[in-house]
């Protein structure tokens, strides 16, 4: 079977393939600038009738009870995508516009296969745990507690991993008994909707169990938000939005789980090897041109060490130039789209509006007449109150702050309003423990540390979310317990 779609990719409602009923919108390759296909385009009536058949899935079906039937149907899932993964990467990279490379791990191979992870949990997982027995009131009762499926998903993704993103929400959803309503970004239907077909093709998935509905209308997807049969509504995407997600989930008192936008700080240490610290940092800020919402964008050295980081960092970045993301050494390929590139060039400008100087990059790269592209940049001669020192980017821009030693260092990381990621170099591990335990982020790298994995829960603190993506503790956002007593 080829997956690339003749015409248009479909949605996926009730176990069907089924044209959008607002037409088809084109998909963009942000390398090339070129129409490569058009999507399924949903309108308030598909998303209507697929919020029904995840409803009915779940109230009427014993998928929420049948755990080796999840585990089966997902473990399937896994293996229906890997046989299709070259196909995938091809329009992966071609929807994404991220370097083929990283299809290898994040962006495609890794969370298809941490399917299975969540595939075991289902069923690993204690669904009852005995209490024993207790007096309350002077009766004795047996107690147990059930973990239950909480029930419909809304889930709702942004294009910048889109794979990693659906699947480490589906993922744990489905082998959680839950059913699923996923709505991906507008920039990347296919890699969504090519999922769908595998799923309607080539797997048992019980039909309603999860739909997958495309649209160009971002009011298609807040209808999840805001639907009565929909009991939680699990949002990745910016801080802004999900501040919208949650206001409208407010009114039928759904459960949200939001993992948001961030602005995490590279710590280097004054014991910490500098040249080391700081290829990592720009190898980090460039990877995906920098799109990415953990990606650590504000390097934060000592003060008296600037002048040589800054050109370090600055000589690292010369030789991650920007690049055709199907070429297998290119780290920094184009962002998304014309109006992405647009919001990061005007914050290069505030850059320079509040005072900054542009020390690497800063422009779109010369040998290049189409695509997205903007070159890596390095800004210093700001502090960290400067608005791109607060603000996220979402682009290959990187801002070099000075501290006087470790505690003002770890004043400067957690003077935002973001606290979702971070980096520490250094040598003492004593000095190094001290700023793991000071920055109020939800994941810290020591020295390099790569916390990516399907069981290492992933989040934020402040205004970088609520809740936790994958691990177990990812599995659990999905379950509800019910507390059970008899008398004996
Ligand atoms: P976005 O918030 O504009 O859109 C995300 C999704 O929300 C899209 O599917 C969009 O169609 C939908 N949407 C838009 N308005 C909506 C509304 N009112 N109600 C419901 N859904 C709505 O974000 P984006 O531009 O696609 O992605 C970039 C942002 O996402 C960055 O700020 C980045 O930090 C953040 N992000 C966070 C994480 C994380 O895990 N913390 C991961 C990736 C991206």
């Amino acid at each position: 079977m080829t997956l690339r779609p003749a015409v248009a990719s479909d949605l996926l409602i009730d176990g069907k393939l089924v044209p959008g009923s607002g037409g088809t919108f084109d998909i963009v390759n942000p390398a090339s600038e070129e129409v490569i296909g058009k999507a399924a385009d949903a309108t308030a009536a598909d998303m209507d009738s697929a919020i029904a058949a995840a409803r009915n899935a779940f109230d009427t079906t014993d998928w929420s009870r049948d755990h080796a039937l999840r585990a089966r149907c997902l473990r399937q899932l896994r293996d229906a995508l890997l046989a299709h993964a070259d196909e995938l990467r091809e329009l992966t990279v071609a929807e994404v516009g991220c370097p083929v490379f990283l299809t290898h791990g994040p962006q495609l191979e890794g969370p298809i296969t941490d399917l299975g992870y969540f595939a075991d949990l289902a069923e690993s997982h204690a669904w009852t745990q005995d209490l024993g027995e207790a007096t309350p009131m002077g009766i004795k009762n047996h107690r147990e507690l059930r973990s239950e499926a909480v029930g419909v998903v809304g889930a709702i993704t942004p294009w910048n991993f889109p794979h990693q993103i659906n699947f480490a929400k589906i993922g744990p959803a489905l082998a959680a008994g839950c059913t699923v309503v996923l709505k991906p970004a507008p920039d990347t239907p296919w890699c969504a909707a090519l999922v769908g077909k595998v799923i309607a093709e080539e797997t048992d998935f019980p039909p309603g169990v999860i739909n997958i509905v495309t649209s160009s209308d971002h009011a298609v997807g807040a209808q999840l938000s805001s639907d009565p049969r929909v009991d939680i509504v699990s949002f990745t995407g910016s801080t802004a939005t999900g501040r919208k997600v949650m206001a409208a989930a407010a009114e039928s008192l759904k459960k949200v789980f939001l993992e948001l936008g961030g602005k995490s700080a590279f710590i280097v240490l004054d014991d910490a090897d500098l040249g080391s610290a700081c290829a990592m940092a720009a190898f980090a800020v460039v990877t995906h041109a920098g799109q990415g919402c953990a990606i650590t964008t504000r390097l934060v050295v000592p003060r008296a060490k600037l002048a040589d980081a800054i050109k370090a960092t600055g000589d690292a970045m010369a030789g991650l130039a920007a690049n055709d993301p199907t070429n297998p050494g290119t780290i920094c390929g184009p962002l998304i789209s014309a109006t992405q590139r647009e919001r990061v060039e005007s914050y290069i400008r505030l850059a320079v509006e509040e005072g900054g100087t542009i020390e690497v990059g800063g422009g779109r790269p010369a040998d290049k007449d189409k695509g997205f592209y903007v070159e890596p940049t390095l800004i210093s001669g700001l502090d960290n109150s400067a608005r791109v020192a607060q603000e996220e980017i979402f682009g290959p821009v990187l801002v070099v702050i000075a501290h006087d030693g470790d505690d003002d260092a770890i004043r400067i990381a957690n003077d935002s309003p973001y606290g979702l990621s971070g980096m520490v170099y250094g040598t003492d591990e004593t000095r190094i423990n001290k700023v793991v335990d000071g920055v109020r982020t939800g994941t810290m790298g020591i020295n390099g540390g790569i916390w990516y994995a399907a069981d290492v829960p992933f989040g934020g603190y402040k205004a970088s979310g609520i809740g936790r993506e994958m691990g177990v503790r990812g599995f659990e956002e999905y379950l509800e317990i019910k507390a059970v007593a008899r008398p004996v």
